[in-house]
């Protein structure tokens, strides 16, 4: 049965499908601190209160949040000194350690059914007005992971965040157009210079939709955005294919 409603409806169906027998089951709790929910949400607003929303002033080109008071738009010395492939980064949420550990839940606990909070939660950043011109193709593609680390994680992290954004809003597409042709070791504690070139040639376009992204602007989605290194090699993929510009959207900025 459950093999027939796959190919008849794919595994979305058959999630929220089990999604909404669990909860049946099991009357939904906040996901992080356990006390009953009768919200859509599955994390409790006072956990969501503790998660700080990324701000002003904030760095225009890596969306790195600052103290202090500039009012005037301005680029952080990282950034000055960088050639970079994008116009601009933005997350929803700074990151914490409440942001961090959500992030680490849903993608090594394999927490899967978190990608709908996650997805809402990346979504305020959306309010960006600097979005508003990508938002009227609404383009948007998931940071890839290699086939093996797929394999060894069953899900990419983005590629649910992403499919959660599209099913919330109908202004969003969401097209696998990058590839991960080589597989490069996991980042976390290379340098910026070590990172670079860890990533060079490590992604290529999908040649299937190259016309979807020819002349576009596109929104590339990831989980989380830390030096950037991913984020800019996928875009210098996606521009040196022809998309017009991209711009980088995540829901944690670390
Ligand atoms: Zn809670
Ligand atoms: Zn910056």
């Amino acid at each position: 049965m459950a093999q027939y409603l796959f190919v008849k409806f794919g595994a979305p169906y058959l999630r929220s499908l089990s999604d909404s027998i669990l909860k049946l089951i099991y009357p939904s709790s906040c996901e992080q601190c356990g006390c009953r929910l009768n919200s859509g949400w599955s994390i409790c607003a006072s956990c969501r209160d503790a998660f700080l929303e990324v701000r002003q002033p904030m760095c225009s080109v890596c969306g790195r949040c600052y103290e202090g008071a500039i009012s005037s738009e301005f680029d952080c010395p990282n950034c000055r000194q960088r050639k970079l492939a994008f116009d601009f980064a933005r997350a929803a949420y700074q990151g914490s350690e409440e942001t961090l550990s959500l992030v680490h839940q849903f993608k090594y606990q394999r927490q899967i059914h978190l990608s709908k909070e996650l997805g809402r939660l990346t979504s305020i950043a959306l309010t960006d007005s600097r979005f508003s011109p990508y938002l009227e193709h609404g383009i948007l593609i998931p940071v890839p992971l290699h086939w093996r680390r797929y394999r060894k994680r069953s899900f990419n992290q983005a590629e649910e965040i992403a499919r959660s954004l599209t099913a919330l809003r109908n202004d969003l597409t969401m097209l696998n157009a990058l590839r991960r042709i080589r597989y490069t070791e996991t980042q976390t504690d290379f340098s910026r210079a070590k990172r670079l070139q860890n990533l060079k040639g490590a992604f290529e376009v999908n040649t299937k939709y190259l016309q979807h992204i020819k002349q576009r602007p596109l929104i590339l989605l990831d989980d989380v955005f830390t030096t950037g290194a991913t984020a800019n090699e996928c875009a210098k993929t996606l521009r040196q294919a022809g998309a017009s510009s991209v711009a980088i959207l995540t829901l944690v900025r670390s």
